[in-house]
């Protein structure tokens, strides 16, 4: 099975062509991302209005190009997946309508895919997984852990109930003056800082359900900043290196309970479980380092695909649909709506699950 696939639901033009093999693995043919950063970087963030209309000029060629280093015409691809949420609408709907118009004209299944979905199952194309296991998504636009059981089964044990992480590190680095995007900034700044120099909160921290919130940690770098005037390279570097290590340790305590719910949630699980890693955020080294030291305190793997599928990419939402099609569960119709908003497991459906 071929299919290509479509990704707009945020600041990255993607298409790609991905081939599922009888076995079950995948290979990815043609993969081709844009990503719209210098045109929202003067503004410190993504404008929506401006992603949507990148999408519209960038689409159709970033297709072609896919379609063209796969070596097939659109008649060879079996089905066209487009991602339809969660995420800015304008976007949404350029690459959903893409998706529909080309499934019509060449008269293909049009599979329309969760953009959480695609990040949730990129682990069994890059590394086989099998079902269950916990994924950590840490993205500008989301914080979540799911416990992932089966295609289209997918529970989430915890999200945000403030700013995503990403966010939290975008926001923290324009109060330092640092550059958008602010992750990479931060991480390169903390190198070089003294992480016990400011005692920042690790909000949730403690509590049972598997949340996070992480609009305090950034009030509380703001008045640090403010209590420093004026603030000197060497305080940019201790506060960015004071707010990363209390990121590190609030992951490692929440997740870390993420980890024993697992235990706990299947006590004959044989082998070791697996916690994967997807978002933006997963590209920061200080923060793998701990997750990979939590796990193997915990007897879990660490899994960590390549940075270029831990973002926004089209070769997820390409294996999603592949994924969808393996497991039989049926196309979308051609009136199939792009949500803005659309949790994961909103009416989701055990098809392939645990122990199969
Ligand atoms: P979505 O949330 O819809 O998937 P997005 O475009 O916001 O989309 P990504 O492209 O996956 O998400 O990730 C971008 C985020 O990752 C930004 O917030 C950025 O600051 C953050 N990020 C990138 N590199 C690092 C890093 N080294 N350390 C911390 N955060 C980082
Ligand atoms: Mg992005
Ligand atoms: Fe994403």
């Amino acid at each position: 099975l071929r299919i290509l696939g479509i990704e707009t639901s945020c600041d990255e033009t993607a298409a790609a062509v991905v081939l599922r093999h009888p076995d079950g693995r995948g290979e990815i043919l043609g993969d081709v991302v844009l990503s719209q950063l210098d045109e929202h970087s003067p503004y410190g963030g993504v404008v929506p209005e401006i992603a949507a209309r990148a999408h519209v000029d960038a689409l159709d060629g970033l297709i072609r190009e896919a379609l063209a280093r796969a070596d097939l015409p659109l008649s060879g691809v079996d089905a066209i997946a487009a991602t339809s949420g969660p995420g800015l609408i304008g976007g949404l709907i350029v690459g959903l309508m893409t998706g529909k118009a080309m499934a019509r004209a060449a008269g293909k299944p049009l599979y329309a895919v969760n953009h959480l979905e695609g990040h949730a199952l990129t682990a069994r194309l890059t590394d086989g997984l099998t079902f269950p296991y916990l994924m950590l998504l840490v993205s500008g636009g989301h914080t979540q852990l799911v416990l992932v059981r089966g295609v289209g089964d997918y529970v989430r044990w915890g999200t945000t109930i403030d700013d995503a992480l990403g966010e939290a590190f975008d926001k923290t680095a324009k109060l330092l003056g640092l550059p958008y995007p602010g992750g990479p900034a931060v991480e390169a700044a903390a190198l070089s800082g003294d992480p016990k120099r400011f005692a920042f909160p690790r909000p949730m921290v403690g509590e049972t359900r598997l949340d996070f919130s992480f609009s305090g940690l950034k009030t509380a770098v703001r008045q640090a900043a403010e209590g420093l005037q004026p603030v000197s390279e060497q305080d940019v570097s201790d506060i960015a290196a004071s707010f990363q290590r209390a990121v590190s340790r609030t992951l490692e305590e929440r997740i870390g309970r993420g980890l024993q719910r697992f235990r706990d949630e299947f006590p004959a699980f044989e082998g070791r479980p697996a916690l994967v890693v997807a978002g933006g955020v997963a590209a920061n080294k200080a923060l793998r380092q701990t997750l990979l030291d939590l796990c193997a305190k915990n007897g879990f793997d660490f899994v960590a695909p390549p940075i270029r599928l831990c973002t926004d990419n089209a070769v997820m939402i390409a294996w999603a649909g592949l994924e969808r099609m393996a497991a039989g569960l049926p196309a979308d119709p051609l009136d199939v709506q792009p949500r803005s908003r659309w949790p994961l497991d909103a009416g989701a459906q055990a098809l392939v699950g645990y122990g199969k």
